[in-house]
């Protein structure tokens, strides 16, 4: 019988993986389909100087106009979108979306603030990265230091020669770099150093803590020492309370982003946005 129940237990996971796997081939295709009709559109988050309280950059965040289902989130499709190779072509249209946008911004309202873009390790590894980015620029006139790239601490893994010589090429070409997720990964200051990474943001894993315990100050205090002797501007992600802002200026920290400023928008929204928090 232990054999029998073994064997009904395969059955089971047998068929939920099954189960699993329709459902990634279906949202495989939806997502193909999706890139060919350019359903998607990016939204905007603001992140505001601690000191001057302006807004000081924007972060492109992708948002997909599902047919049938609404406004999806990236967590519902940038994983598989990784796993199956089409991150490389999605992410060619989030460049060129982003790059035309600051153009629009800085022509129709006059209006010019680094934008950043979040890259996916997969997305480094045909090393068209920077010459995709290079010809977007170009062709919409717009100058390398209005546009950042965000990566995770895993772009940053090993020693891996493409990806180093990707971000090394994008620097040269006056594109600044961000870690993403700062704290969540295994990045080395080894590595931090190595690629000389312009800024990191911190994970809002750490950001929530703050208030709540003595552990989250602390580890948020000891990041912003190490990044400043790095010589990397610090941003905090997932600022939500006055009182997280207020300890975040206390400890230094440069930037804030997070639902207290503002929610992701359409790019519709921002001129108003950017200019109230000038004002
Ligand atoms: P991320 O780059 O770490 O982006 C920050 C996420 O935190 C965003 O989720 C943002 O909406 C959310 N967020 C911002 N402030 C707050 C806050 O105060 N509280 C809370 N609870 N959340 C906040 P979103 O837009 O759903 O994006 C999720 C992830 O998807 C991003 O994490 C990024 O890793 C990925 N992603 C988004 N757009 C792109 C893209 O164009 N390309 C690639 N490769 N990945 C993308
Ligand atoms: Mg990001
Ligand atoms: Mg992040
Ligand atoms: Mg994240």
């Amino acid at each position: 019988s232990a054999k029998k129940s073994g064997k009904s237990q395969f059955r089971f996971y047998d068929r939920a993986f099954y189960a699993h796997l329709l459902e990634r081939l279906e949202v495989e295709r939806s997502l193909r389909l999706a890139i060919e009709l350019d359903q998607f559109e990016m939204f905007y988050q603001p992140r505001v100087d601690m000191v001057s309280g302006r807004v000081c950059g924007l972060e492109a965040l992708i948002r997909w106009h599902h047919p049938n289902n609404g406004l999806v989130n990236p967590v519902e499709f940038i994983g598989i979108a990784e796993e199956t190779g089409l991150i490389k072509g999605l992410g060619k249209q989030v460049m060129e979306k982003v790059c035309a946008q600051i153009a629009n911004w800085s022509s129709q309202h006059n209006f010019e603030v680094p934008v950043s873009i979040n890259v996916s390790p997969q997305q480094f590894h045909d090393g068209s990265v920077h010459e995709f980015l290079t010809a977007c620029l170009t062709r919409f006139h717009v100058p390398p230091r209005l546009v950042e790239i965000e990566v995770t601490e895993s772009s940053m893994m090993g020693e891996e020669s493409m990806v180093t010589r990707e971000m090394e090429s994008l620097q040269a070409l006056g594109v600044k770099l961000l870690v993403d997720d700062f704290g969540t990964g295994y990045s080395s200051l080894a590595q931090l150093q190595r690629l000389d990474m312009d800024g990191l943001k911190i994970d809002r894993a750490f950001t929530s803590e703050l208030g709540r315990t003595r552990e989250g100050e602390v580890f948020v205090a000891a990041i912003v020492t190490m990044a400043h002797a790095l010589g990397m501007r610090v941003v905090a992600e997932g600022v939500e309370t006055e009182e997280q802002m207020a300890i975040l200026k206390r400890l230094h920290c440069d930037e804030a982003q997070g639902y207290l400023v503002s929610r992701p928008v359409p790019a519709t929204e921002i001129p108003a946005l950017v200019s109230l928090a000038a004002g």
